[in-house]
């Protein structure tokens, strides 16, 4: 049997069963969904793109992977490539791996040897973020803050290695005049928290967490595998911050094969470049490099660029900011929204019970957590499918 995620096997309801998909819609045998949530925010160009499933096929004609320990292919060296003009500043040297968990565990692995290589070896506190997601892998469960893997830290003992602060400049300031000894990086999502519950704040957070990482010689890591392609409305958001390390998932392949990358800047890459063989990066996951995953992901980044979709994000924008104008109701918190992000927040989960399966009936695939009600459309929706979603979610507080 399947042992599903995030679920009480014993009471959950049955998942919808999918028996094809193409553009924005998921198909059930009787029904036809726009996926609201882009398969875990991933989908970018949404299902069966013509011009992605060109560039799979080609490559599995060739091969569809080899190891990258002792090996090399074009689909890895262009993607590389492409990464390494893509992205902002000096952000250059791609580590691959096959999940954004893991990505966010090389980024630790890394900040922390980096100290090492370079003899600082008290440097081994990471500061995060209250609300803070970044995988499901120990390490990046112990960096999080999510109650549901707080039985972790009850068999462990509370960690001695992570402090959790809010996104205030204030207890920013303050944790780095206490531990900035010991400090060995600050890893953020930044300006959107998004398995936390889709929290947004402000860029003069991340320009000062610069600043103090300047000032006291600490890495900056931000965790876009969220973020990264457009979803803030920045095409990443160290368009606007440069972190030292920056790492990408989800919609790195366009949703199409689990693949992610942590790019390093010169400066940690220097940190490893050494005669010592002991000051290598010690890591190499199987998939690494996949050549189907680089192939698929170089033609994402293609149509990302040559279809202009910033702008396609900011119209998102525009459109949600306008349809949910003056939206309120005694259940609902806070509306929040974010490029192509628009998160209901509402004071009492309970209030969300049964909005999946009355989105079910209104034709849009929509997932609630927490106490969340959000959306985060593939950047292919037209303007009449974002408004059938958005509708759906307002809808249901007026039923
Ligand atoms: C989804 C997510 C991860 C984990 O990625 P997986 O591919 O599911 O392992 C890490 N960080 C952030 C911010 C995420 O949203």
């Amino acid at each position: 049997m399947i042992w599903y995620p995030y679920q009480q096997m014993k009471t959950m309801r049955a998942p919808y069963e999918i028996v094809d998909a193409e553009g924005v819609f998921l198909y059930t045998r009787d029904q036809k969904l726009i996926d609201s949530v882009s398969s875990w925010w991933s989908v970018i160009h949404g299902y069966k793109h013509p011009a992605l499933n060109e560039a799979i096929i080609s490559q599995v004609n060739r091969f569809s992977h080899v190891m990258l320990g002792g090996l090399t292919h074009a689909p890895v060296q262009r993607l590389s490539q492409k990464l390494e003009e893509f992205l902002p500043g000096d952000l250059d040297c791609c580590f691959f791996s096959d999940s954004g968990s893991v990505a966010v565990e090389v980024a630790l692995k890394m900040a922390l040897q980096y100290y090492m290589n370079r003899g600082e070896r008290q440097r081994t506190m990471i500061l995060a973020l209250e609300h803070a997601y970044h995988g499901d892998t120990f390490k990046t469960m112990e960096a999080g803050d999510d109650e549901d893997y707080h039985f972790v830290l009850n068999a462990y003992g509370s960690s001695q290695h992570v402090v959790h602060i809010p996104t205030d400049t204030g207890a920013l300031e303050q944790a780095f005049s206490r531990y900035h000894e010991r400090l060995n990086c600050l890893l953020v999502e930044p300006l959107l928290q998004g398995a936390g519950g889709m929290r947004m704040y402000d860029l003069s957070f991340l320009k000062r967490a610069r600043e103090l990482c300047d000032q006291y010689g600490v890495l900056l890591i931000f965790d876009e595998v969220a973020t990264g392609f457009g979803r803030t409305g920045n095409r990443f958001v160290a368009d606007l911050v440069l972190p030292d390390i920056l790492v990408l998932g989800k919609a790195l392949t366009g949703g199409y094969i689990g693949h992610a990358a942590t790019v390093a800047s010169r400066k940690v890459f220097a940190g490893f470049y050494d005669d010592d063989p002991c000051h290598a990066l010690m890591h190499g996951p199987t998939f690494m490099g996949n050549a189907l995953a680089c192939s698929v992901a170089l033609k994402s980044i293609e149509l990302f660029e040559n279809q202009d979709y910033m702008s396609k994000i900011h119209r998102i924008e525009k459109v949600t900011r306008r349809e949910m104008a003056g939206f309120s109701h005694p259940s609902v918190k806070e509306v929040r929204i974010m490029g192509g992000c628009v998160c209901v927040e509402v004071f009492d989960p309970a209030s969300l019970n049964g909005y999946q399966q009355f989105a079910y009936e209104h034709g849009v695939f929509s997932r609630p957590f927490l106490n969340c009600m959000y959306a985060m459309v593939p950047y292919v929706i037209t303007e009449a499918e974002l408004i059938q979603v958005l509708d759906t979610m307002k809808a249901w507080f007026s039923r």
